[in-house]
């Protein structure tokens, strides 16, 4: 691909955040203030891992990445994420965070790593989940042997993620896609009703996708 060029990914994650930003346009304040308040077991459940990894993993991970300017684990152009992992950030991001977002997109990524990495860190308000439960196993091998009790905390983490994320029972991030649906968006990120392993999984557990708030004038 030539480096001046934007990139695919960078298109399509850039569309995404406009359907975004547009539907959120149409949300009445008592709509909208609903909608933030269906994040907030997630958002506490988020903080929690953000502490968990503050407490055992950022002194394994400083020396190994962050004083090397490694950033290993954001040191690839493209990565995963869901359509609700781009809906939570913007809903939580100041005016001001998420023209950092565009701006980015909007420009050729010519580093060789994730186009979101700033200087300072990731510009994601709310990181995608993939990111934020990735761990590379040097680091959970080195803090599992040096603390072996926080191995157990991270199976927790894992097993919560799920309540989130897994649809074998109503999650919130199907349910935000529905939402946003509701409201005529589209992305090809919507996994949770275009994937068909998604879609065979939530049709075996008996889901049909209702969102938990709906949108309406
Ligand atoms: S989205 Fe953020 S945390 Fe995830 S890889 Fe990109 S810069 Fe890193
Ligand atoms: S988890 Fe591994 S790759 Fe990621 S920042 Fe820590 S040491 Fe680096």
């Amino acid at each position: 691909m030539n480096p001046e060029e934007v990139s695919e990914y960078n298109r399509e994650q850039r569309s995404s955040f406009q359907t975004i930003r547009h539907a959120c346009h149409m949300l009445s304040p008592s709509v909208k203030e609903e909608l933030l308040a269906s994040l907030d077991p997630y958002l506490k459940f988020r903080r929690e891992v953000d502490a968990f990894q503050e407490e055992y993993f950022t002194s394994i991970c400083r020396p190994a990445c962050f004083e090397t300017r490694l950033s290993a684990c954001c040191g690839f152009e493209s990565i995963f994420m869901f359509f609700a992992d781009e809906v939570i950030t913007f809903l939580v991001s100041t005016p001001w965070e998420i023209s950092r977002l565009f701006d980015v997109l909007q420009r050729p990524n010519k580093t060789t790593h994730c186009v979101y990495l700033g200087a300072e860190g990731c510009l994601w308000k709310v990181r995608p989940i993939s990111c934020a439960m990735f761990f590379c196993d040097e680091a959970k091998k080195t803090l599992f042997e040096r603390v072996p009790e926080a191995e157990q905390l991270w199976l927790d983490f894992q097993g919560r993620e799920k309540t989130f994320t897994r649809p074998t029972q109503k999650i919130l991030f199907d349910d935000l896609e529905a939402f946003f649906i509701g409201l005529k968006a589209d992305s090809p990120h919507m996994y949770y009703h275009k994937s068909p392993g998604l879609l065979r999984l939530k049709a075996q557990s008996g889901l049909n996708g209702t969102p938990r708030v709906r949108p309406s004038k």
